[in-house]
């Protein structure tokens, strides 16, 4: 598998769960992929070894996200890697994934709450990509992670549905913005998907099951599930697709 071989990609989020699955995928494809984490470097580390046992290329990158001053480090410690690499500091993919959820209703939504959450999963994916974009090559792809909470009410995460509403209309405009430099850009909204990122919410067989329940398929998501629509936008094959939100729910709660 070499779709991607010479091609470059940053993974941001991709110590753990579905940003580690889409790092595995991209390095199985040829890529060169940069491991980004936020505090767990161990993690990040335990993505990139995987990476070189299945025969890839990777190398970690750590930048707390949600921070002042965290694009400028994430993109010094990328220009970092890639120079230790031994290649220039171009990118063919962004892959925007890191995320943190944050399960409020509207009357328990704090002004902390909402910052960071306003933060984390928009603002740093907004100034990740304006930042990338002197890094990215013209014919590139922008692929953003969002979520399956931006289709269905959500009212157990407001702020979080909201905060990935806004990477959807980003999408949409950026697009536009892009096609002159035939950069392809799409978001990937995942439904339940088992990462530690939800792990209390299947703390029980029964709770588990009821997740299960929202797919048609009749199961959890894996991060593999959306690692491989991930590579599909990543690749020559999706050309023609720009300013998209692929729902890769599972056929969640239609
Ligand atoms: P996860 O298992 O909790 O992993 C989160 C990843 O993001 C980790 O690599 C983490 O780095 C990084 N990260 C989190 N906050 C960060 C910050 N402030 N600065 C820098 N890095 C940070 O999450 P996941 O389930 O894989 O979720 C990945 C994406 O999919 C998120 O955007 C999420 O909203 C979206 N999504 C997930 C689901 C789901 O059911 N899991 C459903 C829909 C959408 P460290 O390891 O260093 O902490």
């Amino acid at each position: 598998m070499d779709a991607l071989a010479g091609r470059t990609a940053l993974v941001t989020g991709a110590s753990r769960g579905i940003g580690r699955a889409i790092a595995r995928r991209l390095a199985r494809e040829g890529a060169l992929v940069a491991v980004h984490y936020g505090r767990n470097e161990a993690a990040a580390q335990q993505t990139r070894e995987l990476i070189v046992e299945e025969g890839g290329r990777a190398f970690a990158v750590g930048a707390e996200l949600g921070v002042p001053g965290d694009i400028e480090a994430l993109y010094a410690g990328l220009e970092e890697g890639l120079a230790a690499q031994g290649t220039e500091p171009c990118l063919d993919i962004l892959v925007s994934n890191a995320g943190i959820s944050g399960s409020a209703r509207i009357h328990e939504v704090t002004p902390e709450l909402f910052d960071r959450l306003f933060a984390v999963n928009t603002k740093s994916p907004f100034f990740l990509v304006q930042r990338g974009l002197k890094n990215l090559r013209d014919g590139g792809r922008i692929i953003i992670i969002s979520s399956a909470a931006t289709r269905v009410a959500y009212p157990r995460s407001v702020v979080y549905a909201m905060a990935k509403g806004a990477l959807n209309t980003f999408t949409l405009a950026l697009a536009r913005e892009l096609g002159p430099r035939g950069i392809t850009v799409n978001a990937v909204s995942p439904g339940f998907v088992e990462t530690d990122m939800n792990v209390e919410k299947r703390v029980t067989a029964e709770a588990t099951a009821a997740l299960a329940a929202l797919s048609v398929f009749n199961r959890v998501g894996q991060p593999a599930d959306i690692a491989d629509v991930v590579a599909f936008l990543a690749s020559d094959a999706s050309r023609w697709i720009t300013g998209q939100c692929l729902d890769a729910s599972g056929g969640s709660r239609l």
